[in-house]
């Protein structure tokens, strides 16, 4: 039975088996090595043959927290993975062909008397007095200008307003993490795996078989086989939550470049399409593109053609078609098997979520890590926090497709007008009458990512907090000009990104 090997003795380390070794393996993998040191052991299995999904690169703030703990240096992490820096994500013609805003890793301007800047803003541009309001944030600014800087750690409010991300080569992460893992004691074992075996006991998942023969058994499972999701899928038959009539995206024509001439963008940028979007993500080495579809309402070739046609630089290989599915397990943890990364679910990259997904559930697992027996309560509270977050996101991301005005294909009519989540919609109706974000002060997505898609994509509600009605007219606008002029000097005062990253590309020499 799956635990009794945990149970074997006191104080017997857990016998930990991931499947599959691409980004959520090899996390996994670092993680319990680093945080759970003699209360596991690790064999993590990955077949080279079948190899990994090799596409990920746009990452969020919260991964910079991961790669501390690990004790790993940024410089060193960026120069393995040809990393650049992040600020947020440009969102091109979503709202309305020519519309652009971008979503910073911050807040805007400064909150005043604990209500939200976006109260002041939106009445200074009702009384005609306001820029854009993205011209009251550090990160856009700095995104627009080509320039980085981290915030330095004793800044003052608006030094300290933003945090940022990486992009970063999907190929090179794992093996990174592979060293890290196996320098701490982590056995992998190369081979595809052909048969999972059950205790005719408890039913619980006890051990898997390679292609050689080579038998792995082990107390827990975790399940990092990707889209195959061998286990929670295809051996324990987990129910699939099914999402793709909000999120009708399916495919994927991804299409790496050289990189382009000009300064790297601090930033991801996402431009909507007929049937989708396409994602741009400047690295050091390459541009990584790809076009993420609907196949009702575009073909596999068509959506190759338009990549090809729209990419700016020259293309280092033929388009290649990825597929999937929106939604996630109704369970992610079933039995002795925790199912970590594409096996558990899938939410398009529009917000370049999954590896965030993946870290969350790392940390989760660990904070509820099993000792002698797995218990119902952690698992039941594991499952209740990652419904919770997929949730979050999912209706995150169907507010940028359905928050639109464009009615210029079937895909944008369809999106525009489909029924959204009952949350999502309250939450909706609550921005409109009051300008008010629905509040949790934990988890993804707080209130100035929400702000920042909603008056983006032309979403401007007419009222606004009443306690944003003081200071007076005069003394607003005064503020407003200021904060704008300073956030002004602070960006001229950063280097370019082109030079930071080569400074941490020399310090290797
Ligand atoms: P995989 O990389 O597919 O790894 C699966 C592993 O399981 C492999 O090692 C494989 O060999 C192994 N395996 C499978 N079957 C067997 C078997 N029978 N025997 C042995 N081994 C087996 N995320 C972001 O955060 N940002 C982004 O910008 C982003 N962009 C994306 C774009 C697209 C088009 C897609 C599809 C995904 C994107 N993602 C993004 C998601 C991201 O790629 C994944 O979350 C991340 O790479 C983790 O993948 P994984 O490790 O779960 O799966």
């Amino acid at each position: 039975m799956a635990n009794k090997g945990a149970a074997t003795g006191q104080g017997a380390p857990v016998r930990v088996v991931i499947v599959g070794g691409g980004t959520a393996g090899w996390m996994t993998a670092a993680a319990i090595a680093r945080f759970l040191p003699g209360q596991a052991s690790v064999d993590l299995v990955e077949s080279e043959a079948i190899g990994i999904v090799g596409v990920g690169e746009a990452t969020l703030p919260h991964l910079r927290a991961f790669i501390q703990r690990l004790g790993i240096d940024e410089a060193e992490f960026m120069r393995a993975t040809s990393a650049t820096f992040k600020l947020g994500i440009e969102f091109r013609d979503f709202g309305a062909i020519g519309d652009g805003y971008i979503h910073p890793f911050g807040a805007y301007g400064v909150d005043l008397a604990d209500v939200g800047f976006h109260h002041y803003w939106l009445r200074a541009h009702h009384a005609g007095h306001s820029r854009p309001i993205d011209e009251y944030s550090l990160p856009i600014a700095a995104a627009h200008a080509a320039r980085f800087r981290r915030p330095p750690e004793d800044g003052d409010f608006l030094d300290t307003s933003f945090g940022y991300a990486y992009q970063f080569d999907a190929t090179r992460m794992a093996p990174l993490l592979r060293s890290y893992s196996e320098a701490r004691g982590v056995r992998r074992t190369e081979g595809r795996i052909v048969s999972v075996e059950r205790d005719g006991e408890s039913g619980d998942v006890c051990a898997v078989t390679l292609e050689n023969g080579e038998r792995i058994e082990g107390d827990l499972f975790i399940d990092c086989s990707g889209f195959r999701a061998l286990l929670i899928g295809g051996e324990l038959d987990e129910h699939w939550e099914d999402w793709s009539h909000w999120l009708p995206c399916d495919r994927a024509a991804a299409l790496p470049c050289e990189a382009a001439d000009g300064p790297i963008a601090p930033y991801t940028r996402a431009t909507a399409m007929a049937a989708g979007w396409r994602w741009r993500i400047p690295l050091r080495h390459r541009v990584g593109n790809g076009y993420v579809f609907s196949s009702a309402h575009c073909s596999e070739d068509e959506a190759c053609s338009a990549i090809l046609g729209a990419v700016e630089g020259t293309p280092l290989a033929d388009p290649r078609v990825l597929r999937f599915r929106a939604g996630r397990r109704r369970r992610a943890w079933v039995r002795n098997v925790v199912a970590i990364g594409l096996a558990a679910g899938f939410l398009e990259p529009l917000e370049s979520t999954s590896i965030h997904l993946v870290q969350m559930a790392i940390t989760r697992l660990i904070e509820l890590f099993p000792g002698r027996r797995v218990e119902a309560a952690d698992r039941d509270e594991f499952n209740a926090l990652i419904d919770l977050e997929y949730d979050r996101v999912r209706d995150f991301l169907i507010l940028h497709y359905h928050a639109t005005r464009r009615d210029d294909s079937d895909f944008w009519n369809h999106v525009r007008t489909m029924d959204v989540p009952e949350a999502l919609e309250r939450k909706m109706a609550l921005w409109r009458e009051s300008a008010r974000v629905e509040a949790y002060h934990e988890g993804l997505f707080l209130e100035p990512s929400w702000v920042a898609v909603y008056l983006g994509q032309g979403i401007v509600p007419n009222a606004w907090d009443p306690r944003a009605n003081n200071p007076d007219d005069a003394t607003l606008n005064r503020s407003l000009d200021d904060l704008a002029s300073e956030i002004d000097a602070r960006v001229a005062a950063m280097p370019l990104h082109d030079r930071t990253l080569a400074t941490i590309a020399a310090r290797a020499a």
